[in-house]
């Protein structure tokens, strides 16, 4: 991503790399701005997300972006990176522990409950594109403020079209940022009955394995967190791990089944990955991770997520949810023909002589304002042919040119940037001759 640095000289010359660093503040560690020249391309992405949302019923909700610790540590799970390494947690002056949200469905699934929207009619569809904040090693694709985009289906029945439609909703916004050779990994973790006995399996097998010391730790609170670990001694042992697919109970193996069958209703490709866990607490039966190919960072990620109500104090309340990273998929899509020459460019553009042009300039815009109708200035330069040398850069195909003796007779000078034709035009009609001229 860019760096402002960059962009700002410093006594007139970009500084120095070691310059750079003493002279200016430096964003924190693994924490982005997004800079002018990547907004329209953001903005897109946006309207790809609120079109999507739209189209599929989901509603907009925003939450807090400080929540109370405790949501965080009963919904996502005490025994999972994002609570026990990666969340910034703050005390305030009142003595509140509030953590930055590090993922936004156990908020949203508070709101919820806080916010009687149970009580709407169900299943409620909800998104959102939001910061969140986790504490990991920066790298590639891998941020301490990222933005993500999650789409929520909670309450109604534990219906599997909702699993489908979670990764249906995603898979076609990736489409739509122009992401290729999508690639959807999926699996069951199962319910409380059949995740008693696989858990049991797991220990069993993992006990006779080496293992790293977080797992050796986790083993008896949490063996299936193992199944996600990086360390590569434990990523050694992970195929022939027990796979929980042959230890779903009926009900999770028809649930999943008929998760499937409507993948393939619409033609969406999947493939299973028994081993696909998720590194948060709240997830039951669908888990699925969406891929692009040649890369092993996940784009989007979600599941099932029936007992979260529960966790946060409520009764279960069946849900299923999508978030993407929308760093990561920026990062892949931003060379795509769509995202280029995103500006609009201004078709007019007013050149001003002299102190008196000057500020009635001011004036003249808010007019061209009224008409909705976007005007290039650079009032700031008084020099005629920087002015000049700007408008030829800009490419309006109109310039107005206003000087001295056309404020002093109320007239303004019509340029056609492409012919080179010029002609006076009363001001008070110049609003709308270049109206019909652009028409
Ligand atoms: P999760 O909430 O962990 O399921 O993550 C959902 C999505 O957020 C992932 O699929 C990634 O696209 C994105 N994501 C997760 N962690 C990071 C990170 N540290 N930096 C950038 N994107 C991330």
């Amino acid at each position: 991503m860019a760096d402002i640095q960059k962009e700002i000289p410093k006594n007139g010359r970009t500084p120095s790399k070691r310059e750079g660093k003493a002279a200016f503040f430096q964003s924190p560690k693994g924490m982005h701005d997004i800079l002018p020249a990547d907004w329209p391309m953001w903005e897109k992405i946006y309207k790809i997300a609120r079109e999507i949302a739209e189209f599929y019923n989901f509603s907009r909700i925003e939450t807090p972006i400080l929540e109370n610790v405790d949501l965080f540590i009963r919904g996502v799970g005490e025994v999972t990176d994002i609570v026990e390494k990666e969340m910034f947690v703050l005390k305030t002056k009142g003595g509140d522990k509030l953590a930055l949200r590090p993922e936004i469905t156990a908020p949203v699934v508070r709101s919820y409950l806080q916010r009687g929207l149970h009580r709407l009619p169900q299943p409620l569809k909800l998104y959102y594109i939001d910061p969140v904040f986790r504490h990991e090693k920066p790298q590639a694709g891998r941020y301490r403020q990222f933005n993500q985009l999650g789409f929520e289906i909670i309450g109604g029945e534990s219906d599997p079209l909702y699993d489908a439609q979670s990764i249906i909703v995603m898979y076609r916004f990736l489409e739509d940022v122009k992401v290729k050779n999508l690639m959807v990994q999926i699996n069951s973790i199962g319910c409380r009955v059949c995740r008693v006995t696989y858990r049991r399996r797991l220990i069993d097998y993992y006990k006779k394995q080496k293992v790293c010391r977080d797992c050796t730790r986790r083993l008896e609170k949490n063996p299936l967190r193992l199944l996600d670990c990086k360390n590569a001694m434990c990523a050694t042992v992970k195929p022939n791990a027990p796979s929980i697919l042959d230890s779903l109970c009926t009900v999770c193996k028809t649930h999943f089944k008929e998760v499937l069958e409507f993948l393939d209703e619409v033609n969406l490709p999947y493939s299973l990955n028994p081993y696909l866990v998720r590194g948060l607490d709240y997830y039951n039966r669908t888990v699925f991770e969406i891929f692009t190919e040649g890369n092993d960072l996940a784009l989007a990620s979600g599941g099932r997520y029936d007992y979260l109500a529960e966790m946060l104090g409520s009764r279960p309340t069946p849900a299923t949810g999508v978030a993407a990273g929308l760093e990561r998929i920026i990062e892949i899509v931003r060379n795509e023909p769509v995202y280029q020459n995103q500006r609009t460019k201004p078709k007019v553009f007013l050149i001003h002589v002299g102190e008196v042009t000057k500020k009635k300039s001011l004036s003249l815009i808010e007019e061209f304002r009224k008409e909705n109708m976007p005007i290039f200035e650079t009032l700031g330069k008084d020099s005629l042919s920087a002015q000049l040398e700007r408008a030829a850069k800009i490419k309006s195909p109109i310039a107005l040119i206003f000087g001295q003796k056309e404020a002093y007779e109320e007239n303004i000078i019509l340029r056609d940037m492409e012919t080179g034709v010029q002609e006076s035009v009363p001001l008070s009609k110049v609003v709308q001759e270049v109206k019909r001229r652009l028409r």
